[in-house]
């Protein structure tokens, strides 16, 4: 539910984005004659069953694939572990990249792949590790071996990871405490943050600092340097986790209107990586 509803607190499209998803849907032949420009951003929820050539685009006659048609919005994918290693693999690559390259026979074809990529999957195949009110009936093994199916480095891209507790269901009959709107407008109001701070610097927004950037704009304080040093160390953080880290705290700070990271901001980062620990505690 939380995955369909991002694109809804997405900010607008530009005139140029709009344009580019416009284009992309008219090669993918999914666009109609009477359609016009595509104003909103795309949720692609491909199934666990698509190919290598469906996830990132190719075929004999070449055309875009999900990661293309997820161009400037979102692609899901739910239950993440079912789908092929491989095709997980693929993934990698497009992420840092932001477009795909697709080697032919003759020629080799570029398509953009500016996508966020949001993924949801079970604890253990049976659903129910770490569950108060259900008792897991998996093995430490399969549990070991469900989770592998996502390597390390795939994780390591994936900025914010969550555990979410099971909904009881006196929780879902309560009123909705903040709609879509409301938060999307918070949205808006960061990104114009980061647009007037990024001026002139060829980037419009926090996932695209590069490490020399990240100098200049995510400077932490005295306590916060102490505090992502100490987490460092115990978390074993690469140093691609590192800068994501960063970089989400600064989206923090955006959201909570402040100039400077301040130590709770980077705190609240922090806490989004929880599976890393995870991942660590059944591979050692
Ligand atoms: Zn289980």
């Amino acid at each position: 539910m939380i995955a369909r509803r991002i694109p809804t607190i997405l900010p607008s499209m530009t005139f140029e984005e709009s344009l580019e998803l416009t284009k992309i849907y008219s090669i993918a032949g999914l666009l109609s004659d009477h359609d016009g420009l595509i104003e909103k951003r795309p949720f692609r929820a491909p199934h666990h069953t698509i190919s290598a050539v469906g996830m990132v685009g190719g075929g004999r006659i070449p055309k875009p694939g999900e990661i293309t048609l997820a161009h400037n919005g979102v692609l899901f994918l739910d239950e993440l572990p079912e789908f092929p290693r491989d095709v997980l693999e693929l993934l990698r690559q497009p992420l840092e990249d932001e477009k795909v390259t697709i080697a032919r026979a003759n020629a080799t074809i570029t398509y953009p792949s500016k996508f966020m990529l949001v993924a949801a999957m079970n604890p253990c195949p049976c659903g129910f590790y770490g569950d108060p009110f259900h008792e897991c009936t998996c093995t430490p093994h399969q549990i070991n071996k469900y989770l592998s199916k996502i390597s390390g480095p795939l994780m390591d891209r994936i900025d914010m990871q969550l555990q979410v507790a099971p909904v009881k269901y006196a929780d879902l009959e309560g009123p909705s405490t903040t709609d879509s709107e409301s938060i999307r407008k918070r949205v808006e109001i960061a990104r114009l943050m980061q647009l007037e701070r990024y001026n002139g610097q060829k980037i419009h927004c926090n996932s695209q600092l590069t490490p020399s950037l990240m100098q200049k704009y995510c400077k932490l304080d005295k306590s916060g340097k102490l505090l992502m040093k100490e987490a460092f160390h115990n978390m074993k953080l690469t140093a691609r986790a590192h800068n994501k880290i960063l970089k989400v705290a600064r989206t923090i700070a955006d959201l909570d209107g402040k100039d400077s990271i301040k130590e709770y901001h980077l705190a609240e980062a922090l806490q989004y990586r929880n599976l890393d620990k995870y991942y660590q505690n059944i591979r050692s």
